[in-house]
């Protein structure tokens, strides 16, 4: 009985400031609205703010600010939040970013993400959210429609495009039945040109020893799908399992789409698992002037495609789809006493074991929230600027003379480089950084065969014609610096 009072009385006691972090609705309401004027204020002033800020002040702030018993009052985070995390470094809410893969960050999307937030739904799981689960399954049938797949097909909303690769290459792996033994006897098949999270992937899913067969490219950085037929064939001689082909659609130095059609047929006679990582290119799907280089991708096995990059929403987001939906859940299902309530039969494949995840956010909401807002129309159009940019861009520089540019762009990432006759790759790099200390536009280089390349990666929705001559004016300005 004194033990129950005990308990009691300090139950009282301590209830004010655990109750705290359930302020009053005014007090919430007036920190929404401080949000809300830094979000408003961030995003008028982004016409005019720097795309890149070389300052980096923030090691001060985290250094000396330690965590209090006592909250700090909501203006002073959000004015430290400006000055020390929001400004240093790149901008890539900013249509002057033209390095990478840009995306920017529809507004919309961040109110899904809020409202997720607020209401916590769970989409781990069909029986505690049911329609967050179909709300999220919808978009990956939608995704997986675009591509030609089946009913049968299942993906995941990861949090962004190299978990959702890790996801595909484990399924592989699991489908194709590669135990430990196996994997020296299993090939693997993709151009140097495929994103390092390949790499990261096949060795996390324990397939380092796999042999590696790094296939020749075209002109146009393209799979040379002649070399890749006969390695398939110099392995399966020599009792070497062919299992994994890895192709890109829109690979990240120069956006080539490898000839899928090609692959399909070959990844077929040898009975490897065909992987398309589609992180960037894959939402070019939706113009129709694409449908002759996509042709084949519904033969895949599995396509990786990331939100956050050609639906141009805030980082966090990327698809992976399998053909076999049944062979996604293979590798992911699981079994726990403690859920026991929510596993079983629905109509719904759950996200928890489709995927490595259980407790996540509920992603699905800043994807479905925009599209359903806008509609499609505008994201079309948006895609088809960015092509049509890249190809400004391209053919202006064409005429330069003192530039040479890369293959013709298939989507909306060019290369080109300065060409003096010596000490050429320093000065494109020197180039490069000049034109990121302006502070206008943002772009990146790349190495490939040791030689540096000036990179146009065009795909934020704030990216317009203005945005590219500005960099043609810069770039005629640097040069004449040089
Ligand atoms: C961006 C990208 C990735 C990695 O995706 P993240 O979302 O950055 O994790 C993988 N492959 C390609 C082709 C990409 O463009």
């Amino acid at each position: 009985m004194e033990k129950l009072e005990e308990i009691q009385k300090e139950l009282a006691a301590i209830e004010i400031n655990a109750k705290k972090l359930e302020p009053a609705s005014e007090i919430w309401s007036t920190w929404t609205e401080n949000a809300f004027s830094f979000a408003k204020e961030f995003l008028d002033q982004l016409p005019e703010s720097p795309v890149f800020t070389r300052k980096d002040d923030s090691e001060s702030f985290f250094s000396v600010e330690p965590l209090a018993e006592q909250g700090t009052p909501m203006d002073e985070l959000l004015q430290n939040l400006k000055k020390h995390v929001i400004e240093p470094g790149l901008n890539p809410a900013s249509g002057g970013h033209l390095g990478y893969i840009p995306g920017g960050g529809l507004y919309p999307a961040a109110l899904g993400d809020y409202l997720a937030a607020v209401t916590n739904k769970y989409a781990g799981i069909f029986f505690a959210g049911s329609g967050a689960v179909r709300l999220e399954n919808f978009l990956l049938r939608w995704m997986a429609g675009l591509f030609g797949y089946p009913e049968s097909a299942a993906g995941h909303l990861a949090s962004g495009g190299s978990i959702a690769n890790l996801t595909a290459i484990v399924t592989a792996r699991d489908a194709k039945n590669i135990r430990s033994r196996d994997v020296p006897q299993s090939a693997i098949y993709h151009t140097n040109q495929v994103h390092h999270c390949i790499d990261k992937a096949i060795r996390i899913a324990g397939l380092a020893e796999a042999q590696r067969r790094i296939i020749r490219m075209d002109a146009h950085f393209r799979m040379d799908t002649d070399h890749l037929r006969s390695s398939v064939e110099k392995d399966l001689a020599r009792g070497i399992q062919p299992f994994l082909i890895v192709s890109s659609v829109g690979s990240t130095d120069t956006g080539a789409i490898d000839p899928l059609k090609e692959i399909a047929e070959i990844a077929k006679i040898s009975g490897a698992w065909f992987h398309v990582d589609a992180a960037y290119g894959g939402f070019f799907t939706l113009l129709d002037e694409f449908e002759a280089a996509f042709a084949g991708i519904e033969l895949s096995d599995s396509i990786v495609i990331d939100p956050h990059k050609g639906l141009f929403l805030p980082y966090g987001i990327g698809a992976v789809i399998v053909r076999d939906g049944a062979a996604l859940h293979r590798s992911h299902q699981y079994q726990a006493n403690y859920m026991q309530d929510a596993l079983g039969k629905n109509d719904e494949w759950s996200p928890a074991e489709l995927s490595p995840e259980l407790t996540k956010h509920f992603r699905g909401l800043r994807m479905w929230l925009p599209l359903k807002l806008f509609g499609l129309e505008p994201f079309r159009a948006a895609l088809r600027e960015k092509i049509l940019l890249t190809r400004y861009f391209y053919e202006s520089i064409r005429s330069w003379p003192d530039f040479e540019t890369g293959p013709y762009p298939d989507l909306s990432v060019a290369i080109y480089r300065f060409r003096s006759g010596s000490d050429d790759n320093a000065k494109n790099l020197k180039l490069a950084e000049r034109i990121r200390n302006s502070g206008k536009v943002f772009i990146s280089t790349t190495r490939i065969d040791d030689t540096v390349w000036l990179r146009l990666a065009v795909l934020s929705f704030r990216t317009h014609r203005e945005t590219i001559d500005i960099l043609l004016d810069e770039l005629r300005r640097e040069l004449r610096a040089l």
